[in-house]
């Protein structure tokens, strides 16, 4: 087809990431691991294109860490600002859109990404994103206008108004999915998260023979939990689900995966960790429970745990794994409990 003029090219580029986008959207990603981040790129680049900037990216609003993120910028992996801060957490916290043709002046501005990536910033729009409900979730931000004027607030949003709608419905479905994988009552990852986190980060590392040590896991249980519940009732159950889940969110490593796999059970999968290593870190765990209090209303309640610890066996499934390490959990329990079985 003939390209009449710069509007017809224009649409033209709009037309062929739009069928793309279509394109990414009705595959069947039936692993569903890629957390829409090829979406994310198209409509960086639909977003780009719109309004005629060099870059383009979008702020996804975290609300369990309490923080912003944007992978699609500078194609430099995930950086990560606290919320509230920086253009994007004024758009968001003022919900409305912001424009500044002079960001090195603006004390909202937040350097640390030019900082971080080496960009300069020299003109920026920053376009609040909700879900369907009305509750902002994110933002879409341009960079960089390709003309010498800078951004119009009112023509630039008009055009990016509709790739806004489209990121507003990915972003809420990757909260969507990650509400899938956390559980609600101790904000832990859940049996969901385990999976889709071992598939995508440790499954590769279980399969690394240049790592000796390898990755171990452990999966533990609390003692005697009913007799809590039956005692105290389920509401200081409840209680003591969330302490334990503190103490290991504060004890495990970053690079740990921590996951409530159900009940009153727990599995913490640790890289580059030997079965004697996982071993001694469940014993510290071990320890911390058994020395804690959890004070629940007038109550204070002590508990114990169990743990079986397993080296990943490579040449057996994630779930036979899992099996081995359920086997020494048990023997833990049958031998008397508080005690960690490798
Ligand atoms: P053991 O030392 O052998 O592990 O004994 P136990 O009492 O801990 O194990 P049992 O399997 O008999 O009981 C587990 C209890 O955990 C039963 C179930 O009602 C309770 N439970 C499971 N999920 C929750 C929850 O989310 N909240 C509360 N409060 N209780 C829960
Ligand atoms: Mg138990
Ligand atoms: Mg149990």
């Amino acid at each position: 087809m003939e390209i009449r003029n710069a509007s017809e090219a224009l649409l033209d580029r709009i037309f062929n990431i739009t069928q793309d986008l279509y394109t990414q959207m009705s595959k069947d990603d039936s692993d569903a691991e890629n957390d829409h981040n090829a979406i994310y790129r198209l409509l960086t680049d639909l977003g780009r294109t719109l309004v005629d900037a060099d870059r383009a990216s979008f702020w996804k609003w975290d609300k369990r860490s309490h923080t912003l993120w944007t992978t699609a910028a500078v194609g430099e992996g995930r950086i990560t600002i606290p919320e509230g801060t920086g253009l994007v957490g004024k758009a968001l916290s003022e919900k409305r859109s912001i424009v500044t043709n002079d960001p090195y002046n603006c004390p909202d501005f937040n350097s640390e990404v030019d900082k971080k990536t080496g960009y300069i910033t020299k003109s920026i729009l920053v376009m609040p994103i909700s879900d369907c409900k009305g509750e902002f979730i994110g933002a879409y931000q341009a960079i960089n206008k390709l003309n010498d004027k800078g951004f119009d607030l009112e023509e630039d949003v008009r055009r990016l108004s509709l790739a806004a709608i489209i990121c507003g419905i990915t972003l809420e479905s990757d909260s969507f999915l990650d509400d899938s994988r956390h559980d609600k009552l101790t904000e832990l990852k859940n049996r969901m998260g385990f999976y889709s986190d071992y598939s995508k980060d440790f499954e590769k590392l279980v399969n690394d023979t240049d790592n000796t040590n390898g990755v171990s896991l452990f999966i533990c249980d609390i003692d005697h939990f009913k007799h809590i519940n039956d005692t105290y009732g389920h509401n200081a159950g409840d209680a003591v689900l969330r302490h334990v889940a503190d103490i290991f969110r504060k004890s495990c490593r970053i690079c740990d995966g921590v996951y409530r796999w159900g009940g009153e059970e727990f599995i913490v999968i640790l890289p580059d960790s030997s079965a004697e290593k996982a071993a001694e870190a469940a014993d510290r765990l071990r320890i911390s429970i058994m020395e804690s209090v959890c004070h629940y209303e007038e109550l204070d309640i002590k508990i114990t745990m169990s743990f079986g610890v397993t080296r990943i066996d490579p040449g057996l499934s994630i779930e036979e794994n899992i099996k081995a390490a359920d086997e020494k959990l048990y023997t833990a329990k049958e031998s008397g409990r508080n005690r960690v079985i490798l």
